[in-house]
């Protein structure tokens, strides 16, 4: 196993006066404190997969992702502390010929072999060449003709395992009732489907997409990670779908201003594609009346800031 630099992760209030006036509490999750550079979520969701590959007798990890994919450098510290090699398939073929970039020189670092594919590549060997983004017809056995015997981890890791892995994160939370809403931010769907399927039953699960476009895909996506992992469904979960802030990876200047306000408020730095966004999502949801009166939100830290 990654062994956890502090587990449980601290809870900590950082209810402000808006919040109190509209009796909501307001609840951190530190999971940005798990591990330095397998942060929150992907120690999380990583953590069975691991299990599951030394288990199988994998010695190779692969995975897949952008140029500043946290998953990628994740996996690549994850698999060299278990002895794993591991080869990471990255979007942009662009990017071959050019000098690294700080994530995927971590990776490298870490001793994760990087491949560079393009667009059409990436999208046949995600298995998302078919219409739509369903499977396409050969994806995983391109992938074994060019990389041999290896356990292959979806795109942000999200899969069966995953989700089993962040239901550890509710676990945690020993005071959950009728009156609390655990909320994360929304990429793949792993880490919501962990917390949805972890709850005690009345608690309730938020999740706060990032990207634009999601509507109907994530909730798909999130109920075929229950169907996997559990063999059935839940109905203690939504996506937010109105704070994606312009897409992925977009950072508006009211988002940078509020996380700059956050950050000085309660001394927790926040990583903003994703963690920042959730924060300012819970805020403008609480001032618009969305949550009843008595409500406790527990907002999950799932991830680091980049390094400056
Ligand atoms: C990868 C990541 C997510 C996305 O989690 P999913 O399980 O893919 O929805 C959320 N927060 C942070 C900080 C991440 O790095």
């Amino acid at each position: 196993m990654l062994e956890p630099a502090l587990l449980p992760t601290p809870l900590v209030d950082c209810t402000d006066e808006a919040l109190a006036r509209a009796g909501i509490e307001l609840r951190l999750k530190r999971d940005d404190l798990l591990h330095p550079a397998v942060p929150g979520n992907k120690w999380r969701k990583l953590g069975p997969n691991l299990a599951a590959a030394v288990e199988q007798g994998h010695t190779r990890l692969l995975t897949f992702g952008g140029a500043y994919s946290t998953h990628l450098r994740a996996v690549a510290v994850a698999a060299a502390a278990l002895g794993l090699e591991s080869v990471g398939l990255v979007r942009g073929d662009e990017l071959a010929g050019r000098p690294r970039n700080w994530s995927l020189r971590a990776a490298e670092a870490a001793g994760m072999e990087l491949a560079f594919l393009s667009r059409t590549e990436y999208r046949e060997a995600t298995g998302r060449s078919g219409a739509e983004g369903t499977p396409g017809p050969d994806g995983p056995a391109v992938l074994q003709r060019r990389w041999g015997p290896c356990l292959v981890l979806p795109e942000g890791g999200s899969n069966a395992l995953a989700a089993i892995g962040a239901a550890a994160i509710p676990a945690e939370l020993t005071d959950l009732g009728a009156r609390d809403v655990v909320c994360c931010p929304v990429g793949t769907g792993g880490t919501l489907a962990g917390i949805a399927a972890g709850l005690p039953s009345g608690a309730r699960a938020l999740g706060v997409a990032v990207l634009r476009g999601g509507a109907g895909y994530l909730e798909d996506e999130v109920a075929r990670l229950h169907r996997a992992a559990y063999g059935r469904e839940f109905g203690n979960w939504r996506i937010d779908h109105a704070h994606h802030g312009g897409g992925y990876g977009k950072v508006r200047p009211e988002l940078a201003a509020f996380a700059e306000r956050f950050e000085h408020r309660h001394g927790v730095a926040l990583e903003r594609r994703y963690v920042a966004k959730l924060l300012a999502a819970l805020h403008d949801l609480a001032a618009a009346g969305e949550f009843p009166r008595g409500t406790r939100l527990t907002a999950v830290v799932t991830g680091l800031p980049d390094p400056v």
